[in-house]
């Protein structure tokens, strides 16, 4: 397969027909390219529409793991964004209880660990299976005589994801069951995104940062369950009938939605759409191509780029 390492920047209405020719099916990351924090991004909510009106299949394919599903439906509605139902949402949470279940084959009811946000434990309880750790208030406060730092044998897995309560007591207790019986329990981690695009222009840490704390911590590695796994992208084309060729992934972030896009294969090799609405700015495409032209290196480098969403709905406006 040979990729292009000059990207089209879609720049007229003509272009953006050419590519809604091309593609029955969008999958979205949502950070960045939908909203900023609680913010939504200008014209999101049209293109979406268009992409309706189209008869257009999509789903959003997001590595925050700190929602569970529930919660990115009523987020959704918040801003405006009518009709988006469950099974058209993957966010990592859900992407590691698949895991759990359908890969790894651990039976319902079993005890799962979680270092993370609620997201995961309401993914993993909805599945059947009972979680520890997480927001157990025995990990608020450093004590090393606790209880809840003695391996509970029946715990089958460990979900790590991102959270905003990382602690001392969350990280020694998670690494005891990352080091238990030769480090044999497994170790998914719900993705590998260093930061995100926050409020007031702030980047700030995100799941990868704690994931691969524990990874270092522990010394040993992880199932990544989020972008760019190659596996997580196939059960969702599996799981939503969508024609890998026909499908575009779009995203904010090079080394996760574009790398996905890319490595996945999507679009016959001309699968990845980058938004500079969020962390991924002009200068930073822009070191890529550069890279990508000496190294050969290009999966990397998207298929095609714009400033937003919104301002693909704009050039479609009558
Ligand atoms: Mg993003």
């Amino acid at each position: 397969m040979t990729r292009k390492t000059n990207p089209l920047y879609i720049s007229s209405r003509n272009t953006l027909q050419h590519v809604l020719n091309l593609y029955d099916n969008f999958l979205f990351d949502c950070d960045g390219v939908i909203w900023l924090g609680e913010a939504l991004i200008p014209g999101a909510a049209e293109f979406i529409q268009l992409l309706v009106d189209n008869n257009k299949g999509f789903a959003f394919v997001t590595n925050n793991s700190s929602n569970s599903r529930n919660t990115y439906l009523r987020k959704f509605a918040k801003l405006g964004i009518p009709n988006i139902t469950k099974d058209l949402l993957y966010p990592t949470c859900y992407s590691a209880a698949l895991e759990v279940r359908d890969q790894l084959k651990v039976p319902l009811g079993s005890k799962i660990w979680v270092l993370g946000d609620h997201g995961i434990e309401e993914e993993l309880q909805e599945m059947g299976y009972t979680t520890l750790g997480c927001n157990d208030p025995k990990l608020d406060h450093l004590d090393l005589d606790s209880c809840i730092l003695e391996v509970d044998p029946d715990v089958k897995a460990v979900v790590v994801g991102s959270t905003k309560e990382f602690n001392y007591m969350r990280i020694s207790s998670t690494l005891q069951y990352l080091l238990h019986n030769d480090k044999s329990i497994p170790f998914i981690g719900c993705n590998i995104d260093r930061t995100y695009p926050g409020p007031h222009g702030l980047t700030l840490p995100a799941g990868g940062s704690v994931v691969n704390y524990m990874a270092y911590t522990a010394d040993r590695d992880f199932i990544n369950v989020g972008k760019p796994s190659t596996q997580f992208l196939d059960i969702i084309l599996q799981d939503k009938q969508f024609d890998r060729d026909k499908t575009l992934m779009i995203g904010d972030t090079l080394y996760t939605d574009i790398k996905s896009g890319n490595d996945g294969n999507l679009g016959d090799g001309r699968g990845s759409l980058l938004v500079l609405s969020g962390g991924t700015k002009l200068k930073d495409l822009q070191k890529v191509i550069d890279g990508a032209n000496g190294s050969g290196e290009h999966d990397l480098v998207p298929s095609y780029y714009i400033e937003s969403i919104g301002h693909l709905a704009k050039l479609i406006e009558p």
